[in-house]
C-alpha cells in the first residue's frame, strides 16, 4: 500500500485552515482523514474513524482538553472540520472507571460533553479513541488485514505476522466494553504501535497525524505482502455458454424481492438494485464453494445495515430458460425470507424481545455467471450495498487464497445489526411518495417532460430521461442530479426503444412509472393534407405511444407489483382545432389507447391514465407555431396562453407535471383523463 502522504499537500491544508481559524492539529487530522477515506481498500461509505487530542477554548476562554473525533453520519474521504467534533476528554476518560455504561447513557453523556451542542453525534467508538493515550488515532476497516483476521486460526495468524509492534483485541462488538478491555491490552503492550480488532480492523497510533498514518500504511503493507504470498484462484464452476442478460432477468428479481405492504391498496417495499460485474466479482460468484464462503457471514462487522449478514444466491440464468430461472429465484427468495425470520426469532429472546424485526429481503443477490446486485431503497443505497459487496468479495478471496474465511458469530451479527447505534447511521428520514420507484420520463429534454421528470425525482423517484436530443436529456438529468439517468432515444424507432427500457432495467433494475409525454405538432387542413405528414404525426403522436406502453407492460408484469402508466394525450383528442387535424387525430387514438390498456392490465395492478393539456407555453411551439395557432382561433398570442381559459391564468409546465404525479398517486384511479388547461368548457369531457 503506498504511503500518500505529501509534505507540501499537508502543509498547504494547515495554511488554508488557518485562515479561517482551524489550528494545525485539527487541519492535519483531516488532511490524513481524508487519504485513508478516499481508499477503499481501507473504508467503505462512513466506515472507519479518527481522531486528534488537542486544544480548545470554550465560552468563557479557558483552554479545555478535547478529543476531536469523527463524527456519526460523516465519510472520511470528504471530511471537514464539522464531521471531526470536539468533546471534553478528561469526563470521557473517566468513565473508564464504571463497570458498565449502558449505551443510551454513553451517548446522552458523548453529545453533554460536545463544545457545540449542534454537532454530529461523535462515533461509536469514540470512548475507544478517548481511552488510548496516543494523540493521532487512525481506525480503519482494511481488506488486508481482515483477510488474515477473519480466519479460523486469525489470532494466531495476527501475532505472527506482528509480532510485538501491534497488541491483538478480540472480538467484542463496538461500544463501551470494547474500550475498557482496549485500554488494558495497550496498558499491557505499552510499545505497541497500533491495535488490531479482531475480526473487525485496526486502529494505529502516532504522535503526529503523519506517525499514526504511516504506521497504518505500513502495517496493511505488511498484510498485503502476506496475502500476496499464498494468492490463488478461487476454484471454479463450470457454466453453461449462453446466458441470459441482466435485463432479461432484474425485474423477475425486482419483484420477488418486493413485499406487499397492502393488497388492496396496491403498495409494496420495493427495492432499487444497481448491477456490479468484473473479474473478481466473476471469480466469486463462479466458485465453486460460494454457498460456503459467502454465507459465512460479514467481514467487518458494522457492513451489516448495508448488506444483511449474507448475500442471497440466484441460479445460473441460462439463455431461453427464464422460467426456470424465475422458479429458482423465488424458492432462493423464500428461503432466504424464511432464514431471516428464524434468525430474527433466535436472537430477539438474548434482548428480551425489545427488537422489531427489519424486512427480511437480502441486500446483496449473487448471480452465477453475470455479478451480483447490491439492493436498497435507494440508487444511492443500493450503490452503497454493491460497493461493500465487492469490498468484501476482495477480503473473503484473500482469506480463501491463505486459508478459510470465518466471521464473527451470528450472535454478534445480530447484536450490531439490531444495535440502535448502527440502525442510527441509516437515519430516520421519512420515505418521500416515489421513494423506492424508478420512473421514465419521454420526452423529459425539455417542456412538460423535464418539469415532470424533475417533479417525480423531487418526489424520491429514481428518475430515467428520455429524449431524441441526447443533450437535452442529459442537461434534465444534470440539472435533477443525483442518480438521474438519460437515454438519447427515438421513441420512433421500436427496437430503440426497447433498448433504451433494458438499459433502465440494468440500471435500475425494473420500472415503475412511465410517462409517455414525447410528441410534436403538425398542422394542415385534412381535406388537403398531404399522407406524408399525416403518417409522421401518426407515427410520433400514437405508434411511439404503443410502443412505449408495450415495454412498460413488459417489465411492469415481470415485476409482478404493478405500476402506473400515463399518457400526455392533448385537448386536440377531444375538441378539433382548425388545421391542426394532423396532431388532433393520432392523439385521440392515443386516448383511446390509454383505455384499452387500462382495460386489458387492470388485473396486473397497472394503472392507465392521460392527462389533456391545453395551450402550455412549451418547446412545441417551437418556430412560430404559436403565433399561428393564435392567429387560427383569431386572439392574440397572450389572450391565447391565458385570457383564453376560464381561470384567465396561464397553464405551465410544472402544471401538468404536477398532474401527473397527482395521478401517480391516484390508487384507485384508471382509463381516467384528467384535463389540465385552466378551464375550456369546449373541452371539457362528457
Ligand atoms: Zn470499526
Amino acid at each position: 500500500m503506498r504511503n500518500e502522504w505529501n509534505k507540501s499537500d499537508a502543509a498547504r491544508m494547515v495554511r488554508d485552515y488557518a485562515k479561517v481559524g482551524i489550528g494545525r492539529d485539527l487541519a492535519l487530522r483531516i488532511y490524513t482523514t481524508r487519504l485513508l477515506g478516499q481508499n477503499p481498500a481501507l473504508v467503505l461509505h462512513g466506515g472507519g474513524n479518527t481522531s486528534v487530542k488537542t486544544h480548545a477554548r470554550d465560552i468563557l476562554g479557558d483552554e479545555v482538553e478535547v478529543l476531536c473525533v469523527k463524527g456519526s453520519g460523516w465519510d472520511m474521504g470528504n471530511i471537514e472540520p464539522a464531521g471531526l467534533p470536539a468533546v471534553r476528554l478528561a469526563p470521557l476518560r473517566r468513565l473508564e472507571k464504571l463497570d458498565r455504561l449502558t449505551d443510551e447513557d454513553m451517548v446522552n453523556f458523548q453529545r453533554g460533553q460536545l463544545l457545540d451542542s449542534n454537532a454530529p453525534n461523535p462515533s461509536v467508538e469514540t470512548l475507544l479513541h478517548a481511552f488510548m493515550p496516543a494523540k493521532f488515532i487512525d481506525h480503519t476497516h482494511s481488506t488486508a488485514v481482515l483477510g488474515i483476521s477473519d480466519q479460523p486460526d486469525g489470532e494466531k495468524r495476527l501475532a505472527q505476522l506482528y509480532g510485538v509492534k501491534m497488541a491483538i483485541v478480540p472480538y467484542i462488538m463496538p461500544g463501551f466494553r470494547l474500550a475498557k478491555v482496549a485500554a488494558e491490552i495497550q496498558r499491557k503492550h505499552p510499545g505497541a504501535i497500533g491495535l488490531i480488532l479482531h475480526k473487525h480492523g485496526i486502529f494505529t497510533f502516532g504522535a503526529s497525524a503523519e506517525e499514526a498514518y504511516t504506521n497504518m500504511i505500513d502495517m496493511v503493507g505488511l498484510a498485503e505482502e502476506r496475502l500476496t504470498r499464498g494468492r490463488k484462484r478461487l476454484a471454479q464452476v463450470k457454466l453453461p455458454k449462453a446466458l441470459a442478460g441482466v435485463a432479461e432477468i432484474a425485474p423477475t428479481l425486482r419483484g420477488l424481492t418486493s413485499v406487499s405492504i397492502d393488497r388492496n391498496e396496491g403498495l409494496w417495499n420495493r427495492l432499487v438494485f444497481d448491477f456490479r460485474t468484473g473479474p473478481n466479482v466473476l471469480g466469486y460468484v463462479n466458485g465453486r464453494d460460494v454457498k460456503r464462503y459467502s454465507g459465512a457471514g460479514l467481514v467487518t462487522p458494522d457492513h451489516t445495515i448495508r448488506t444483511k449478514n449474507v448475500p442471497l444466491i440466484v441460479p445460473v440464468p441460462e439463455m431461453g430458460k427464464l422460467d426456470a430461472f424465475r422458479d429458482g429465484a423465488k424458492a432462493a427468495i423464500d428461503k432466504f425470507a424464511a432464514d431471516y425470520h428464524a434468525y430474527f426469532k433466535r436472537h430477539n429472546p438474548r434482548h428480551k424481545g425489545s427488537k422489531v424485526e427489519l424486512d427480511p429481503m437480502p441486500r446483496v443477490i449473487l448471480v452465477p455467471g453475470l455479478g451480483l446486485f447490491g439492493l436498497g431503497k435507494t440508487a444511492k443505497d443500493a450503490a452503497i450495498a454493491a460497493d461493500i459487496a465487492c469490498n468484501a468479495i476482495d477480503t473473503i478471496a484473500d482469506a480463501e487464497a491463505i486459508g478459510r474465511f470465518e466471521s464473527i458469530a451470528e450472535a454478534d451479527m445480530f447484536d450490531v445489526e439490531y444495535w440502535s447505534l448502527e440502525q442510527a447511521k441509516l437515519g430516520k428520514s421519512a420515505d418521500k411518495p416515489f421513494t423506492r420507484q424508478i420512473a421514465i420520463v419521454t420526452g423529459g429534454g425539455g417542456g412538460i417532460g423535464a418539469a415532470t421528470a424533475e417533479a417525480f425525482a423531487r418526489e424520491g423517484a429514481e428518475v430515467a430521461v428520455f429524449d431524441r436530443d441526447g443533450e437535452a436529456a442529459r442537461a434534465t438529468a444534470r440539472k435533477i442530479g443525483g442518480t438521474a439517468f438519460w437515454v438519447a432515444v427515438d421513441v420512433t424507432n421500436a427496437a430503440a426503444v426497447r433498448k433504451a427500457f433494458d438499459k433502465v432495467v440494468a440500471r435500475f433494475g425494473g420500472v415503475d412509472i412511465v410517462v409517455s409525454n414525447a410528441g410534436a405538432a403538425w398542422q394542415g387542413g385534412i381535406g388537403e393534407v398531404s399522407e406524408a405528414v399525416l403518417r409522421q404525426s401518426f407515427e410520433l403522436n400514437f405508434f411511439a405511444h404503443q410502443v412505449v406502453a408495450q415495454n412498460a407492460v413488459r417489465v411492469m408484469k415481470a415485476q409482478g407489483t404493478g405500476g402506473s402508466l400515463m399518457f400526455n394525450v392533448s385537448k386536440q383528442a377531444v375538441n378539433p382545432g382548425p388545421d391542426f387535424g394532423p396532431y388532433g387525430l393520432p392523439k385521440a387514438t392515443t386516448l383511446f389507447l390509454s383505455r384499452q390498456y387500462a382495460l386489458e392490465y387492470g388485473a396486473d395492478g397497472i394503472r392507465v391514465n392521460a392527462i389533456n393539456a391545453d395551450r402550455v407555453h412549451t418547446g412545441i411551439f417551437a418556430g412560430g407555431l404559436l403565433e399561428q395557432r393564435a392567429r387560427a382561433r383569431g386572439v392574440t398570442v397572450q389572450q391565447y396562453l391565458a385570457d383564453g381559459n376560464l381561470l384567465k391564468r396561464e397553464v405551465r409546465t410544472t402544471d401538468v407535471a404536477q398532474a401527473f404525479v397527482m395521478l401517480a398517486q391516484a390508487r384507485k384511479t384508471t382509463a381516467a383523463v384528467l384535463t389540465v388547461d385552466g378551464g375550456n368548457i369546449a373541452a371539457a369531457l362528457r
